[in-house]
């Protein structure tokens, strides 16, 4: 019965160690941890294979919903993100160029409609810690706990340069935080479900704080 199970609200911008911290929650208080931006990376990279052009032809990606499939189930006591009944590879969904054209694929109003359930049905599973950018704003609204987890746009660019094969070959801090910004503008001004705190969620800036330091505050929120 999905009511007895709690659900954890992490959302904020690109790179700001939000996903680091869920994993670690996730793991310190017990419960699954959801990554909803794996959910709308998915898509992408299947538009992209497709060769799709996200930007200017986002009804030809609203076609192809009906034949995709995009859920988590638990293997082994993990939640595992399947596509079609296959495994979906880290590999392919956290590509530079992947990232580059999701935030369009994440834009299209009639996909978030389709998202939506799919999201909402993890609850489901048990207790969850999902990150996103609109979890505690459209998802789970009723969440118990809403946090809102973000960074300066140059510490953001500094984690995502360090984490080798999330960005170009030759990047540099510059350019990556020129990607970021890029990505940030296009979720927080999108019509549908923008990147922006709950009024009620928990704004924690983590610049000059360890992932474990964070987790810790969080978890101190929770377990009290
Ligand atoms: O979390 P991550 O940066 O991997 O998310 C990739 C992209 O997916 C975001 O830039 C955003 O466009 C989209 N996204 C979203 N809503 C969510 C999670 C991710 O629009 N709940």
């Amino acid at each position: 019965m999905s009511q007895e199970f709690f659900q954890v609200a992490i959302d904020g911008p690109a790179a700001s160690g939000k996903s680091t911290v869920a994993r670690m929650l996730a793991g310190k208080i017990g419960g699954y941890y959801i990554n909803t931006g794996d959910m709308y990376r998915t898509l992408a990279w299947q538009s992209l294979e497709m060769g799709i052009d996200t930007e200017n032809d986002p009804d030809r990606v609203v076609a192809m919903l009906p034949q995709w499939d995009v859920h988590y189930r638990i293997v082994d006591g993990k939640p595992l993100l399947f596509l079609n009944g296959e495994p979906v590879p880290q590999s392919a969904i956290r590509a530079p160029e992947v990232s580059a054209i999701v935030s369009f694929v994440a834009r299209i109003p009639a996909l978030r409609e389709w998202m939506l359930e799919k999201q909402r049905e993890c609850r489901g599973l048990g207790n969850i810690i999902m990150e996103g950018r609109d979890i505690a704003t459209v998802i789970f609204p009723q969440a118990k706990y809403k946090f809102f987890v973000t960074a300066s746009p140059m510490e953001r660019a500094r984690r995502r340069l360090a984490q080798s094969g999330e960005v170009v070959e030759g990047a540099t801090l510059e350019s990556v935080a020129a990607d970021i910004a890029r990505r940030d503008e296009i979720d927080s001004n999108r019509p549908v479900a923008p990147l922006k705190p709950a009024p009620d969620s928990v704004i924690i800036t983590t610049d000059g704080y360890t992932a474990e330091e964070v987790t810790e505050m969080l978890a101190a929120r929770i377990l009290g």
